[in-house]
């Protein structure tokens, strides 16, 4: 029988007020699926088509991903404060932070998003499900996946 996986026993985690590391970053990319899409602009009063003409762009293979600011290349929807002004509708790949498919893959990138995140290293920190982080994965897999046109083939 196959050994589950390490995380599947919990982890322990709880996002630090205030931080916003994990969005801070330039160059970060933010994948949609078609449900991120339909939340957001309904949360913007937007057809899906006008937000993702406003608020996105697409990769270089067409999938489409949220814009940056063009001066400091991160993400449009956070601001001075690092507060995300979208919070209540944000993307799966945001919610899912920091259990992402290529985090929790080895030893050595879930020590870098140990580093990286101080919610997995905090004194408050509560104890996520095995399968909570397993529906965070899948999520993360399915944004990667992305979308490229709309309305997407289903
Ligand atoms: S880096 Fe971790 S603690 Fe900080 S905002 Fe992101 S998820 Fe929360």
């Amino acid at each position: 029988m196959m050994q589950p996986p390490w995380w599947m026993a919990g982890v322990p985690f709880s996002c630090q007020p205030n931080c916003g590391k994990c969005c801070d970053e330039p160059g970060g990319i933010v994948y949609l699926r078609p449900e991120d899409a339909e939340i957001m602009s309904s949360h913007h009063n937007l057809q899906v088509e006008e937000w993702l003409e406003r608020d996105c762009r697409q990769t270089l293979d067409g999938r489409w991903i949220l814009k940056s600011d063009p001066v400091t290349d991160i993400c449009i929807y956070l601001d001075e404060e690092k507060k995300c002004t979208t919070y209540e509708a944000r993307p799966a790949q945001c919610r899912s932070y920091p259990f992402w498919a290529e985090n929790v893959r080895s030893d050595r990138s879930w020590k870098k998003t140990v580093d990286e995140c101080p919610g997995l290293d905090s004194e408050e920190a509560f104890i996520i499900s095995g399968d909570t982080i397993r529906t965070k994965i899948i999520q993360d897999r399915d944004a990667t996946r992305g979308f490229r046109k709309w309305p997407p083939k289903r």
